[in-house]
């Protein structure tokens, strides 16, 4: 199976360019190991997947799609690295994704451009879109992403598939390189529903590694995937459906929302007043968060070091100026005024109470339903190069799937059908810690 995985990989992606690196020797080892042993009672033993380039593992090239960790080859594995290889996982390789996960189209990555699966003029989304791009062509049953203001749904409703965000603390943040560590998850991309959930059974719970991850038992997330949703009560926020959102999602979504209706469950229009202004106070707190996480980029510690430099100040500047693209570098800027003595009170703190009152937008509503359902993406998939030169209009893309982050709920991404040829992503957003709830109507409506 992962000869086969190789050869197939090799055909296509000259083509498709969903993978930054491929492992091959390492995967075959692996595969022949797991042969070895001939234990197969985990799901995941001996298949093959692809895992994003800001998962550390040991002593593979992982760059974060970035020139500044060009050749950095980590001395340690992520804990959810060491959960798939425990599990008996073939990793075959690095996804291509946005520099740092710093994006939505997947085109702000050093290496190359990866095309969505189902259209080669478009965008597979992002920043998981080589996670994404290779898991909808057939290239491995599944991958990992990482999802700071929508990354794995996104590119996930881009391309057709089931994307997980899981609840904040739920999958270990340890060795994923951190762009913004309050809103950063991991999460399987798939094509299935219960591939989805056996991927995050193996992935999920408590580590010490990262001072954020939840003390709590992982269900198995498959449990309920099977049982009917007669009578869960569902919530349609209005601001879901304002202006900005295309025609062609509106109406897949409602008539996908209409088919859980048909099924019993109990669907309400409820308000979620903050949501317009999620986008903003994320652009705040991210790139604060972001600016000091990459602070550690100086060009000693990793990966590329200008060469030409004369003086310490020079490695530093020299480093950066060279290592980081455009969109690191307009974070790092945005960040860094923002967390600045005089823009403080104005903007941080401006943003983490508007972050508070998402907050209390989400409990509301929860208070009285299962979940809740919208559309992940405002738009379907633009063109290559179409909007990397606007970042304002590739920001307001990221309005329905930021507040989940910003609130640390689990959102699921899954196919609400195909219009106009390409696929319409559907959102179901969950109460914390509650994903099997999720992939319980996600496996209803599949
Ligand atoms: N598109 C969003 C951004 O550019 C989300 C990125 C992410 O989730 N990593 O920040």
């Amino acid at each position: 199976l992962t000869k086969e995985t190789l050869a197939n990989i090799q055909a296509t992606d000259e083509d498709l360019q969903a993978f930054v690196r491929m492992h091959e020797d390492e995967a075959l080892a692996k595969a022949r190991a797991v042969d070895e042993k001939g234990d197969f009672s985990n799901p995941l033993a001996g298949i093959p997947m692809a895992i994003k380039d800001n998962i550390a593992t040991n002593g593979l090239e992982t760059t974060g799609a970035s020139h500044i960790l060009s050749g950095f080859k980590p001395v340690y594995d992520a804990t959810v690295t060491t959960k798939l290889n425990d599990a008996g996982a073939v990793i075959v390789g690095k996804a291509n994704m946005d520099e740092f996960a710093m994006g939505g189209s997947t085109e702000t990555s050093y290496y190359k451009k990866t095309k969505n699966a189902w259209d080669h003029t478009k965008v597979p989304g992002g920043s998981s879109g080589g996670s994404a791009a290779a898991v909808a062509a057939g290239q491995v049953p599944y991958a990992l992403g990482s999802d700071t203001g929508g990354s794995i749904r996104q590119p996930a409703a881009f391309n057709g598939l089931v994307g997980m965000k899981p609840t904040y603390g739920r999958v270990s943040r340890f060795g994923l390189f951190a762009m913004a560590s309050s809103l950063d998850q991991i999460g399987p991309l798939t094509r299935t529903v219960k591939d989805n959930a056996l991927v995050l059974n193996a992935i999920s719970g408590f580590d010490k590694k990262d001072s954020t991850s939840v003390e709590l038992e992982v269900p198995d997330f498959a449990e309920k995937i099977g049982q009917d949703i007669k009578g869960m009560k569902i919530a349609v926020p209005e601001e879901y459906f304002q202006e900005g959102i295309s025609d062609e999602v509106a109406t897949q979504v409602k008539a996908a929302i209409a088919q859980l209706e048909a099924m019993g469950a109990t669907v309400d229009k409820v308000s979620l007043p903050h949501t317009q202004y999620g986008v903003a106070a994320y652009y705040i707190l991210m790139s604060s968060e972001a600016s000091s996480n990459l602070q550690r980029y100086d060009g000693i510690r990793y990966g590329f070091r200008a060469p030409d430099a004369k003086s310490l100040e020079e490695v530093y500047k020299n480093t950066r100026t060279e290592g980081f693209g455009d969109e690191v570098k307009r974070r790092i800027m945005l960040g860094t005024f923002s967390l600045s003595a005089g823009a403080y009170d104005a903007f941080f703190k401006k943003a983490a109470q508007i972050r508070t009152l998402i907050i209390e937008d989400f409990n509301k509503v929860f208070a009285d339903y299962d979940l809740i359902v919208g559309p992940t993406t405002p738009t379907q998939p633009y063109g290559i190069g179409e909007e990397i030169g606007d970042p304002k209009t590739m920001y307001l893309g990221d309005v329905l799937t930021i507040p989940v982050n910003l609130a640390g709920l689990p959102g699921l991404s899954i196919n609400a059908g195909f219009n106009g040829g390409m696929p319409v992503g559907m959102q179901l957003i969950g109460k914390p810690f509650d994903e099997a709830t999720l992939y319980q109507v996600a496996y209803a409506f599949e």
